[in-house]
């Protein structure tokens, strides 16, 4: 078998122990990494309803099928488990260095299982593994932690995967880092990682990508070649010149920047924070995750030092800044570092302190509830209390720990209108008013609220669009407008999901592959089949396992919806007035069901889908909880 270890790591905590297991052709070539090999692995070893904090609850490391592979966007892995922020099935992906590490250490897959008596951390050199006291890591900020794994085992190459305080104090939206700078942010598995009483993963690999390959040659040909044409593409070379931060203003000139919890669309003082700013502010260097030309990483300055922990994405200044009312780049910079620090998913926590300032403003919060602090938007300091009373779960971070939509249910009266979350996960900073397939992907995505579901609708706006040329080969040919919903854009979106899913599976960056950025389709096809050797066609099989998960979970239809907030008109900017069309999006929602095979009334996959696409064994599963 070719471009894969075979190999998953087998661990169990409660009773110490440590198997290896090896995986046919037959199963790899129908689950083959990432996405789909754990999402195999939840449903058939989490048992129904199994609390996410329970030693049942299980927590895998999937790396994809060309992760590590000597081509520019090849970095990521996947975490995985039943997620404590949503209830349903968990997953994030990061890129850096650390599932490439994994891929060379002779491991495809850990898994996870159990809880450890005391603290401990894992330590696989190559294919030698071990479980290694961590009582002396605990309660360290994840810098700190590095440096003693690294200097504990004498090499400074090694690749450290962890949690933070925030983890182990089991904040719901926890979440885990790589190198200090690539994320597994969202739905909270740096807490089950906590809750198990694991905090690092340490990787040192000593094999390369080639010898697993199929075809060699002929991948390190496509990489050279992909390596070249970065530059020449204007949307790579743009992730090169600004990176994620440069997408600032042009949201908000469209009207679409997320302002003071998604009231407004457009901020007044965005000169402040875009990246002209955030150039000569902040910036000091630019990085790249494993072998990638595109090097959209951003290295900063805070408070007149080098930070440990890289610069603020997009996401993350749009959080803290604009959905804040904060245009301080510095305490931007400041937020950013804290949540690496102690390990918070910044769009989260960001989105969930933009929510306590709306709920505080409306006296929901009170002075006496935030232990004296003016928690209003446009206070910064503010801001920066609240994530360190989060990261330790004291005072009103407490509270705000449990995530928006949990702590609006308990703050009570119009809360839970203030909170901007899709089965408990907290939007991006992405605004579905002016997109509506991103809206789609919100309220469809079975990890809640998520960004990367699709590529978003303004790349396919205008008929010479760049992104709209490159989406040819995947049947997508004809522009449609951002704001627009129906029949010809969920076909779009239908097939721009599946593309996302492919791409969760063999390891590829969002910033990869087109039509979001370089890398043609024709190239990531022929990537895959000079890895492997064999031609894979199952990425829709993907997104229904996790459908059927949370089936099983007792999700349903109702639960496939977005923030009332986002029915109403926004407040200002290029859109203000427009909202969401409530009838127009439900009927897209069923000609989306109806695409996907999925039973209209419920939401859930038909059983005839199942089998059609080789899942018979979870037909089951569905039919069950109908
Ligand atoms: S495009 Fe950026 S985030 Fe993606 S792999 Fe390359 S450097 Fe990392």
């Amino acid at each position: 078998m070719y471009g894969t270890t075979a190999k998953i790591l087998r661990v169990d905590l409660t009773n110490n122990t440590i198997e290896t297991e090896t995986l046919s052709e037959e199963f790899y070539r129908m689950y083959p990494g990432g996405k789909a090999l754990a999402g195999y692995i939840l449903l058939n070893e989490i048992p129904p309803h199994t609390d996410p904090f329970a030693p049942e609850n299980v927590l895998v490391f999937a790396a994809g099928l060309l992760t590590g592979a000597p081509v520019s966007t090849a970095t990521r892995y996947v975490v995985s488990a039943r997620s404590p922020l949503t209830g349903g099935y968990g997953e994030s992906e990061a890129g850096g260095f650390w599932g490439p590490e994994l891929k060379m250490a002779g491991w495809e897959a850990i898994v996870v299982k159990g809880k450890a008596p005391r603290p401990v951390y894992l330590w696989l050199n190559g294919e030698q593994a071990e479980i290694r006291p961590a009582e002396h890591l605990w309660g360290k900020f994840t810098a700190e932690v590095q440096e003693a794994i690294r200097a504990e085992l004498g090499d400074d190459k090694i690749r450290v995967l962890q949690i933070g305080p925030a983890g182990e104090k089991l904040v719901r939206f926890a979440g885990l880092t790589n190198d200090l700078r690539h994320f597994n942010g969202r739905n909270g598995l740096g807490a089950v990682m906590g809750s198990k009483n694991l905090r690092a993963i340490a990787v040192r690999g000593n094999q390369r990508y080639q010898n697993l390959a199929y075809d060699a040659k002929t991948l390190m040909a496509i990489g050279g070649k992909l390596a070249k044409t970065v530059k020449e593409n204007p949307l790579s070379w743009d992730l090169q010149e600004r990176g994620t931060p440069g997408l600032v203003e042009p949201l908000n000139t469209g009207g679409i920047l997320p302002t003071r919890n998604f009231r407004q669309g457009a901020f007044e003082n965005v000169d402040e924070v875009k990246w002209e700013a955030y150039e000569k502010t902040l910036l000091t260097a630019r990085r790249t995750c494993y072998a990638c030309a595109v090097r959209c990483k951003r290295e900063v300055a805070v408070e007149g030092r080098e930070s440990p922990y890289g610069g603020p994405e997009y996401e993350t200044v749009g959080a803290f800044g604009p959905n804040c009312g904060i245009s301080d780049l510095q305490a931007i910079a400041k937020a950013n570092e804290l949540c690496n620090a102690y390990m918070l998913d910044s769009i989260s926590c960001g989105a969930t302190i933009a929510f306590a300032m709306e709920c505080f403003e409306h006296g929901l919060l009170t002075l006496e509830d935030t232990g004296g602090i003016e928690l209003r938007f446009g206070n910064a300091e503010a801001m920066l209390k609240v994530i360190e009373l989060i990261g330790r779960r004291e005072g009103i971070g407490d509270l705000l720990a449990e995530g928006s939509k949990r702590a609006a249910e308990k703050i009570g009266g119009d809360a839970p209108f203030f909170a901007m979350q899709v089965k408990g996960q907290e939007l991006a900073m992405h605004e579905p008013r002016g997109k509506f397939n991103v809206g789609m992907g919100y309220a469809i995505s079975e990890i809640g609220a998520d960004h990367l579901v699709v590529a978003h609708d303004t790349a396919f706006a205008k008929p010479d669009a760049i992104q709209l040329k490159s989406a040819a080969p995947l049947g997508i040919t004809k522009a449609l407008p951002p704001r627009s919903l129906g029949e010809e854009k969920m076909e779009m979106f239908y097939i721009l999901e599946k593309w996302g899913s492919l791409e969760k599976v063999i390891g590829y960056c969002f910033f990869g592959p087109a039509p979001r950025s370089f890398i043609p389709p024709e190239d990531v096809l022929l990537s895959i089949n000079a890895a492997t050797g064999w031609n894979l066609s199952m990425e829709e099989a993907l997104t229904n396992l996790a459908r059927v998960f949370n089936a099983r979970e007792g999700f349903t239809r109702k639960d496939d919806t977005l923030p009332e907030r986002l029915f109403q008109p926004l407040e200002n900017g290029a859109l203000q007035g427009q909202s969401m069309p409530r009838e127009e999006f439900e009927q897209s929602l069923t000609i989306l069901y109806q695409k996907k095979g999925w039973d209209p009334q419920t939401g859930l996959p038909t059983p005839e889908k199942l089998r059609q696409l080789g899942l018979e064994w979870a037909v089951g599963v569905v039919s069950s909880e109908q």
